[in-house]
């Protein structure tokens, strides 16, 4: 990493955390920082190089079964995830990258193998997928309001008691108990894919105000109408 005084985006796994267009979180947050005149720093980390400790905000996307164990195995040997979270950074992950953060996670014969630790959850596996659109209320105290996203997942979540869950479903499985998501300090995990980012603009910002506080209002565009339609049409 060069620029020191840049906000530093870093995406983590490319090769193997990517599936609903998971870059569209990384370009979102990238423009919204932008818009306000804070400079970006992206840094895109595959699975063969070391994870750099320095970075603002991580992102991890969603995966298959396998390369979700792939990951999983070289981001605890690397330990560079590990203790970026421990020094205060903030993680947003989806889905495989959810679950692959939290204490463990069932294989995709439900053998639970063990994560990064760094969000309270466990994850294991259900007896169905759950396929489908989200919509759920954010905890009040993150001042996000309503999200909407899509879900593909076997797996299902269960938060414990360091860790909040992130919303309450109003419509989807989500862990699976009426809440979706977690988060603990600056870390975030949900299912929602769409990319997630995009299709909610108001929780991009909030990953960003965790890094740089108060941000400028930016006024409604494409992300706002996006957020708008699916949010109607999930609910048609
Ligand atoms: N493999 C995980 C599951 O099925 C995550 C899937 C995903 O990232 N879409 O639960």
């Amino acid at each position: 990493m060069t620029n020191t005084s840049a906000l530093r985006i870093v995406w983590i796994y490319p090769d193997l955390l990517s599936t609903y267009g998971d870059r569209g979180n990384v370009l979102i947050l990238q423009r919204r920082a932008e818009l306000r005149g804070i400079a970006t720093e992206i840094v895109h980390v595959h699975s063969s190089d070391a994870v750099p400790e320095q970075g603002d905000i991580y992102l991890l996307g969603g995966g298959e079964d396998r390369p979700q164990i792939l990951a999983a195995e070289r981001l605890r040997a690397d330990g560079g995830l590990i203790r970026a979270a421990a020094r205060g950074a903030c993680v947003f992950a989806v889905c495989a990258g959810y679950q692959i953060i939290g204490e463990n996670y069932g294989d995709d014969e439900a053998n639970p193998l063990p994560g990064l630790g760094i969000l309270d959850i466990r994850s294991g596996r259900g007896q169905s997928r759950a396929v489908g659109e989200i919509v759920a209320d954010v905890d009040p105290a993150l001042g996000v309001g309503r999200i909407t996203g899509f879900e593909n997942h076997q797996g299902r979540t269960e938060i414990g008691p360091s860790a909040r869950p992130l919303s309450t479903t109003v419509r989807g499985i989500g862990n699976d108990d009426r809440t979706e998501g977690a988060y603990q300090g600056q870390v975030l995990g949900t299912y929602l894919h769409g990319p997630a980012l995009p299709r909610n603009p108001q929780l991009a910002d909030l990953l960003l105000r965790w890094r740089v506080g108060q941000l400028a209002p930016l006024p409604p565009a494409w992300g706002e109408r996006l957020h708008e339609e699916r949010l109607a049409a999930a609910l048609s």
